[in-house]
């Protein structure tokens, strides 16, 4: 049975029953998911909730589809983990990390939309998926399809990082590189989304797909005991996940698996891509596109589709944008390592300095408990830290070799 009432434009209301469309046909808004939140709140409490498998679709009432979870069945419900030695390191009381770099069958936050989407899709009667992607998106259709049954074709920016384009050829897409940046493929894509009957996961399914981001934020609040964190942090590529970890929120609060909601919700872009915490900085909500030019290729959205939300939420919520150079996103990435064990992608990065740069202006205060999103391993990106490293010792086969190395660090770690 699904609480779905069907969809809306966000910005005149006008509603629709629910297909595969995406936007307004009068005011060419965005389309967004409604449900019936007092039905919900008869049947998902915290102790039913806590009786399932600890899958996202533990949430599932809260989710866009009607029948069975039939993609993604094991994704979701990743780690959340009390970060003592880092938050020593940047200098604040409580800080948790939500881990997204693992659980998931490929690596990224993406296995949720992509579950998501390409269950609706089948509910659709689909027979082909597609995406536009800055890589994690290819890599999770590619597999998530694969699995799936579903004819793919996944489009890229030619220019993306060797690991991701081999992470998805792996699972024989027709994969097509595309010779522009993550806005000319997604252009093109929506053209190619009028044409042919595909589902595009973040075209014209994108607002069952974008649902899937929710399950972030439910996990994070069940992880805590019920409680939403004083601030999360959170990183901004079209600003989809930023806005559903808010519209989370907001639902467990209104079935009353929350009491209180006063979280702040941080903004994380790289300094190379930052429309968003531009904007935000700027106090205003008008997005200016710009030219992506950085290692967080993840986040390198130029044109982000949900922009003006994301500042919108921001701004409601108290919270504030922020952005870091590449060589920020390198220590961070290493400091994430050293500290907590934990690889992870350039967008993990981009969040970890970010929140660093936060606590240091008094943006986020030093007694709050404060969640930061790592959305993605570091596995995957690893071409980001070609000679960024320390260097191995080469030695030959035998003790004295061995010795000579030893007896020459000055203090081994
Ligand atoms: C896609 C992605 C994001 C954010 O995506 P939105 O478009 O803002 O929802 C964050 N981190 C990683 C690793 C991603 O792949
Ligand atoms: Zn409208």
């Amino acid at each position: 049975m699904s609480y779905v009432k069907g969809l809306k434009c966000r910005e005149c209301n006008r509603e629709y029953p629910v297909e595969p469309i995406y936007v307004c046909e009068f005011c060419f808004g965005p389309l967004e998911v409604v449900y019936d939140y007092k039905g919900i709140k008869k049947v998902l409490t915290k102790k039913v909730i806590e009786r399932r498998e600890k899958t996202l679709w533990r949430y599932r009432e809260l989710l866009p589809i009607d029948g069975e979870p039939k993609v993604g069945l094991d994704s979701g419900f990743t780690p959340l983990l009390k970060a003592d030695k880092l938050a020593k390191a940047l200098g604040i009381d409580v800080l948790y990390i939500k881990d997204d770099t693992v659980a998931h069958p490929t690596l990224s936050f993406k296995d949720r939309v992509v579950s998501v989407a390409l269950t609706k899709a089948m509910e659709f009667n689909f027979d082909t998926a597609a995406c536009a992607s800055t890589g994690n998106l290819a890599h999770s259709v590619s597999a998530l399809g694969a699995k799936a049954g579903f004819r793919r074709f996944i489009f890229i920016p030619a220019t993306l990082e060797p690991s991701k384009i081999i992470a998805s050829l792996v699972y024989e897409p027709n994969l097509i590189a595309v010779d522009g940046n993550y806005d000319d493929v997604n252009r093109l894509c929506s053209e190619i989304a009028n044409k042919y009957r595909w589902a595009f996961v973040n075209i014209n399914i994108r607002p069952f797909y974008a649902e899937g981001s929710k399950t972030h934020g439910f996990e994070v609040i069940e992880q805590l005991g019920w409680k939403a964190p004083d601030n999360i942090v959170v990183p901004c590529a079209s600003g989809s996940l930023l806005t559903k970890i808010w519209k989370s929120f907001k639902e467990f609060h209104e079935i009353g698996v929350i009491k209180e909601l006063k979280t702040k919700v941080f903004a994380a872009q790289a300094s190379g891509c930052s429309p968003i915490s531009t904007a935000i900085k700027q106090d205003t909500d008008i997005i200016r596109p710009v030219k992506p030019n950085t290692i967080a290729k993840s986040l390198a959205i130029g044109n982000p589709a949900d922009g003006y939300y994301a500042t919108k939420v921001v701004k409601e919520s108290g919270g504030y944008g922020e952005d870091v150079s590449d060589e920020e996103i390198i220590d961070a990435i290493k400091l994430l390592a050293k500290t907590e064990g934990i690889f992870s992608e350039t967008a993990g990065g981009v969040t970890v300095a970010v929140t660093k740069k936060l606590i240091e202006s008094g943006k986020i205060g030093r007694d709050e408990l404060t969640v930061v999103c790592i959305t993605g391993n570091g596995l995957k990106t690893q071409e980001a830290l070609n000679g960024k490293t320390i260097t191995p010792y080469y030695i030959k086969p035998n003790l004295a070799s061995f010795e000579e190395v030893l007896n020459k660090m000055q203090n081994p770690k």
